[in-house]
């Protein structure tokens, strides 16, 4: 029985096991990929604070798991399949990927973050691995020289373009309307960069190819009219969806998924809080998930403090 089981090694989950590790409290962190999370979907990040010249994701990582493992907080690997609650304790079963198991903690914080939404378009699976890519930071060295479509107008979507400028020869970022949503210094970096061409009011409709992808056929919103553009690659970044699935509803969840906890981090059943990506919330972001894996903390350790009386 540990005190703290909390699910996901992302910033939000590593923040919360730093601030319990050093409320000397017993904490497990569980992680069914890399420790990290979707941040090292990015190579460098530009807009935490303290890093005028930004932190390579990887080192921040590195940095925050050292920091939480030097207080005795101990991560392992295992995916974590469902959850049951008794009185004032829940048993979680596991998979860590050589058996089934299951351990059991007085308290849950869910930070399992979010994963990158699909299209959904014919193609897309098809040509996953072969054209069609989801992280820039992993296969832009894939496209030295080559044409990429970048789908999407947020902040992922200019950011991925603007990482895949230092490769490929050409970057065509398609936005179903005439104004990204993206931030505006990602913006101005996008307009100053001449291999990247903006092409707004238009949608992806199809990935055409035969062994690998050659082309996107896209079509204009507004006279509707559908294009084939020739293309090498395509990456896809439109939006995260949380990975809430393994919750198996006991917890209440919004319509796309997100779980729904209050300031304090609190869900809807006592003993388990939720932070980060995974959590609905305004703004999603590392600094964000980070402040409340310490909120997560602050608030699961008052709640094994009142346990105890
Ligand atoms: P996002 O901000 O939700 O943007 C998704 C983009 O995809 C929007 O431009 C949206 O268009 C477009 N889109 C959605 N569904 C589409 C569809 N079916 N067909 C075509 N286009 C579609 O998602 P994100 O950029 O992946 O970022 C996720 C979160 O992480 C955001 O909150 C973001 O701010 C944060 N993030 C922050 C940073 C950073 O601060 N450095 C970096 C990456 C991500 P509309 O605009 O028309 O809705």
């Amino acid at each position: 029985m540990h005190e703290v089981i909390i699910i996901g090694a992302g910033p939000a989950g590593l923040t919360s096991g730093l601030y319990l590790g050093r409320a000397r409290v017993d904490t497990l962190i569980l992680e069914r990929l890399a420790i990290g999370g979707q941040v090292l979907l990015t190579e460098k990040i530009e807009n935490f604070p303290g890093f005028p010249d930004g932190v390579l994701s990887q080192k921040l990582i590195d940095d925050l798991a050292r920091q939480v493992k030097q207080l005795g907080v101990k991560i392992q690997t295992a995916e974590v399949l469902n959850i049951s609650s008794q009185d004032k304790s829940f048993s979680l079963k596991l998979d860590n990927g050589c058996e089934l198991l299951e351990l059991t903690s007085k308290a849950i914080i869910v930070a399992t973050g979010a994963n990158p939404k699909n299209l959904n378009m014919p193609g897309e699976k098809e040509f996953t691995g072969r054209g069609v890519s989801y992280c820039g930071t992993c296969d832009a060295p894939l496209f030295k020289e080559k044409i990429v479509a970048v789908i999407g107008g947020g902040d992922k979507a200019l950011e991925e373009a603007l990482y895949l400028s230092r490769f490929a020869k050409k970057i065509f970022l398609i936005h179903r309307r005439d104004e990204f949503r993206a931030t505006k210094i990602l913006q101005e970096e996008v307009s100053k960069e001449r291999k990247i061409e903006v092409v707004f009011n238009t949608i992806p409709l199809e990935i055409v190819g035969k062994q690998r992808v050659e082309a996107l056929k896209i079509q204009d919103v507004k006279s509707k009219e559908a294009n084939l553009l020739s293309c090498d690659g395509v990456f896809i970044f439109i939006g995260i969806i949380p990975n809430t699935n393994f919750l198996n509803k006991i917890l209440s969840i919004d319509k796309d998924g997100f779980i729904i906890a209050d300031e304090a981090m609190q869900s809807s059943r006592a003993g388990v809080f939720a932070c980060g990506d995974c959590r609905r919330h305004p703004l999603y972001q590392i600094i964000t998930a980070c402040g409340e894996g310490a909120t997560a903390a602050f608030s699961c350790y008052h709640y094994l403090e009142n346990l105890k009386k």
